[in-house]
């Protein structure tokens, strides 16, 4: 076989196998999500203009129904990282602002607009399964190589407090995730609901209500999360196939009370 034609079958074989697999390319190890992920966070809570992140203190109630939440989502077998990640969540103070997004390592950031704009748990049960997703299916780190180049996050990584750093999480909240990667946190977001009290269907309500008001002005979240086709019926198709309850919570007085606490 000719040079030429080596370089032909690995440029052939890198593109199947970037296709194929969401994950086999990442060429980050578990520590360094975990480690690009406490920075990210502290990088985040230390910028309150930009984020105002609502304290814990201040918000008890509010967190403890939030971490209740969580809690159960993550007890689903189906993590890869549950003992290894943080899954740290926290609340910012943006009512305008319809979106949600994960960090590496399991650190996951909500805003107070998309939990207001919600009318039930399922539907944001379902938000929260998908950014959990992201983050156990490590699609974060994934897409940001994609964006910054291997090294330059490694180096960001070695060097510890580089001044790249705030431009990493800058693209971090607009991040755009390829289709496949929604499909798959999609998919998993079905999944963990499952073995919750909650209806595994639960992030279809939400594409539901998005596409019943298509306001205008699209939400930040489908900006950040491309809409990866027949999504509601996907998600319905997947619930049904692995024969989990499409019941949505009947009293929702729990729901309501976390959204007035905000
Ligand atoms: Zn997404």
């Amino acid at each position: 076989m000719s040079f030429k034609s080596i370089n032909m079958l690995l440029v052939f074989l890198l593109v199947i196998s970037g296709c194929s697999s969401l994950n086999k390319l990442n060429f980050f190890s578990i520590q360094d999500d975990i480690n690009l992920g406490k920075q990210l966070k502290q990088e985040i809570l230390s910028n309150p203009s930009e984020y105002p992140i609502l304290s814990r203190q201040n918000n008890a109630s509010a967190y403890q129904y939030l971490d209740g939440m969580v809690a159960e989502i993550l007890n689903s077998n189906d993590f890869q990282y549950k003992d290894d990640f943080a899954w740290e969540v926290y609340i910012i103070n943006d009512d305008k602002t319809l979106n949600a997004f994960a960090a590496p390592g399991g650190y996951i950031f909500v805003y107070t607009g998309l939990i207001k704009y919600l009318d039930n748990p399922d539907a944001f049960a379902g938000v929260l399964g998908h950014e959990l997703a992201h983050a156990d299916r490590r699609h974060s780190t994934n897409q940001l190589s994609r964006q910054y180049g291997v090294s330059v996050l490694l180096g960001l990584l070695s060097n510890g407090n580089s001044q790249i750093l705030p431009q990493v999480l800058a693209s971090l909240t607009t991040l755009k995730f390829s289709r496949k990667a929604e499909q798959e946190a999609d998919k998993y977001s079905v999944i963990y609901l499952c073995d919750t009290q909650y209806a595994a269907s639960g992030g279809a309500e939400f594409f539901k209500k998005l596409q019943a008001e298509s306001s205008s002005r699209p939400p930040q979240f489908l900006s950040t999360h491309p809409n990866p086709g027949n999504r509601v019926e996907d998600i319905l198709k997947e619930t049904n196939q692995l024969n989990c309850s499409q019941a949505m919570t009947s009293n929702i007085s729990n729901w309501q009370r976390f959204q007035g606490a905000l």
